[in-house]
Formats: structure tokens, sequence, C-alpha cells
């Protein structure tokens, strides 16, 4: 059945529009992926989600906008998508268990860290490994924490956990830093931050929770044991979008590319959160581009009878 509207991803961009367009009586079809609930699936404590005075587990905070989606009539599937067809009238959306068609689309698949690939990285997620500063800095008060990366974010992340914590440690593997020069002189001015160059994490210590990291310098190739409560891995994040690479126009690092607000240059396919916004990466601000998208789509369905 041709449908009015199809969600690719169940994020907190996805699920907005969902609850949106399932408010509007558009009966949503949310297409959320075998891994659903982006980033925030990922992290634990959510305290800057407006609304909750003592905060909402990242999960929680996930589930109960699914719940909210589907009380208003939203269909929520677990299913990867394949591929796209975006030059038909009918869009076309083709997961392993069959294709769906349907006459709007919003595109929320969401971005991902890139991560150093390490087994103790993977296990130690949400506990003392984060990918967001903002989101995991204030539970390293008066702790130690590190920095993993060279480049503009690992600056920002580094002078931003220092309102918390003791020590910040900044690793990189090269001798020189990405990041531009304003920003490096500001981390190297703050006397809370320190540099371990032409460095490589071997190994995140701890068994429940981080206790330290095992580091090698590239050039003496001394290993080093450094004790830290905390990891930030901020080495880049790479958008979910290797099945519109020929369909929809990206941008030279793979996000799509956004006008007026939440369109792309097709018709009819609509664009929300971290897919298309590598600048603010916030569950709030994710939420909000789902609420314009769904608006727009709704806009767009009426402009079509
Ligand atoms: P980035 O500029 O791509 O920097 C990534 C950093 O991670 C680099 O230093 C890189 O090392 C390192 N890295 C990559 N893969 C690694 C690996 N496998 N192991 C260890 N280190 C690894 O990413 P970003 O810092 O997220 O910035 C993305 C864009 O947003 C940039 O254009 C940046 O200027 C912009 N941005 C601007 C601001 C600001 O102006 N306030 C803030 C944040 C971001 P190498 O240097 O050796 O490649």
């Amino acid at each position: 059945m041709l449908k009015k509207v199809i969600i690719l991803g169940a994020g907190c961009a996805g699920l907005t529009a969902g609850i949106y367009t399932a408010r509007a009586n558009l009966a949503p079809l949310i297409l959320a992926g075998n891994k659903p609930g982006g980033q925030l699936t990922l992290t634990t404590l959510v305290e800057n989600f407006p609304g909750f005075v003592d905060g909402i587990m990242g999960p929680d905070l996930i589930l109960a906008m699914q719940k909210q989606c589907e009380r208003f009539g939203g269909t929520i599937l677990n299913e990867d998508v394949e591929s796209v067809d975006f030059t038909q009238k009918n869009f076309r959306v083709t997961t392993r268990q069959e294709t769906f068609e349907s006459q709007s689309i919003i595109i929320a698949t969401g971005s991902g860290s890139i991560w150093l690939g390490l087994e103790s990285e993977q296990r130690l997620i949400g506990r003392g490994v984060s990918n967001c500063a903002t989101c995991d800095g204030y539970f390293f008060t008066n702790k130690e924490v590190a920095i993993i990366g060279g480049g503009d974010s690992a600056m920002e992340e580094a002078l931003f956990l220092t309102k918390f914590a003791n020590k910040v440690t900044v690793i990189h593997r090269r001798d020189q830093l990405r990041a531009s020069k304003i920003m490096q002189n500001r981390a190297f001015n703050n006397p809370k931050i320190v540099f371990k160059l032409d460095s490589c994490v071997e190994e995140i210590l701890g068994s429940d929770c981080v206790t330290g990291l095992k580091i090698k310098n590239i050039k003496t190739l001394e290993i080093q044991e450094i004790p830290v409560n905390g990891v930030f891995i901020t080495i880049g994040h790479k958008p979910h979008t290797e099945i519109f690479k020929d369909q929809i126009d990206l941008d030279p690092k793979g996000y799509i590319i956004v006008s007026n607000q939440t369109r792309t240059n097709i018709p009819g396919v609509f664009v929300a959160g971290d897919v298309a916004d590598h600048t603010y990466r916030q569950a709030i601000t994710a939420a909000g581009m789902g609420c314009k998208a769904a608006m727009d789509v709704e806009k767009y369905l009426s402009s079509l009878v």
C-alpha cells in the first residue's frame, strides 16, 4: 500500500518526525534499522534534554519516544534499508524483507562517531568511554580524563572538559595538531590541559569502568600507562548516507545538503538530524529538526492534492 510518509531512522530526529506525522494522521512508517535509537542509546544519563529535572537515561528517552509515536498510529519496523529509489514519482524504499512506496520521505539516519576500533573501547562505552563531552563531561567532575584526537572537536571538547575535570590529557597520533591555530592556542594556554603527541592508544584499561590508558609513542615505541577515569574519543564523525550516494546531493564529507530548513534537492524528500548537521549534533537539535521536517512533509503532501 502506498504510504504518505516513510521515515528512515529512529533516533531523536526520526522519532520526533514520527510523533508529529502520526499526530497529523499521516500514519508514518518508521524504518528503524537493526540498531534502532541512534546516538542516545550509546549514552547513559542525559541531563540536558529539557523537561527532565534529574536527567533521563538515553535508552529510556528513546523508548518513551517510540511509545509516544506508536500511540498516535506510527509503525516502527526494525528493518535495515538496503536501497532507495528517489527517481520514481512514488519513492521506493527496499529492506531485506520488502519494498515500500511512499509519497514523501524523511531521512533521519544520523551519523556515527568514528571509533578507534579497540575491543576495550567498545566494551567500556558508557562506562568511562564516551564520544560526547557535552553529554558526559559533568560525570568527571574533579577527575582525570583523556581526549583522543587532534582536530577542532578534540580541542573544543578538551576545553569544555576543563570545567569539570582536574586534568585533561590530549592524546594525538602526530606531532602537529590538525585543529585551527586559535583552538590550539586556547588549549595550549589552559593549565589543566596536557598533551601526549606522537601517541596512539593501545588499550583502554579497566574491567567494569575505565581506570587508565595504555599508550604507545610511535617514534620511540615506548609504552606508557596513564591513569584516567574517562576517555573521550573525538576523531571525527561519519554520516550514515551510503545508500543515498547516487540519489541525493551530498557535501564532500557525505552529509546531506539541506536548503530551506529541511529540504533536499529532491522535492518530497526531507531530512532531519545529524545526517545533515555536523555542527550542533545534540538530541534536542535533532528533535527540533525532526519536528520541522514533519511539518514540511504535511505542507508538501497537501500541495499534491
Ligand atoms: P577532524 O578535523 O577530521 O579531526 C580528526 C582528528 O582525529 C585528527 O586530528 C586526526 O588525526 C584524528 N584521527 C582520525 N582518525 C584517527 C585514528 N584512527 N586514531 C587516532 N586519531 C585519529 O574532525 P573534527 O575535529 O571532528 O572536525 C570536523 C570538522 O568540524 C572540521 O572541519 C573542524 O574544523 C570543524 N569543527 C570546528 C570547530 C570550531 O571551529 N570550533 C569545532 C569542532 C569542529 P590526524 O590529524 O593525524 O589526521
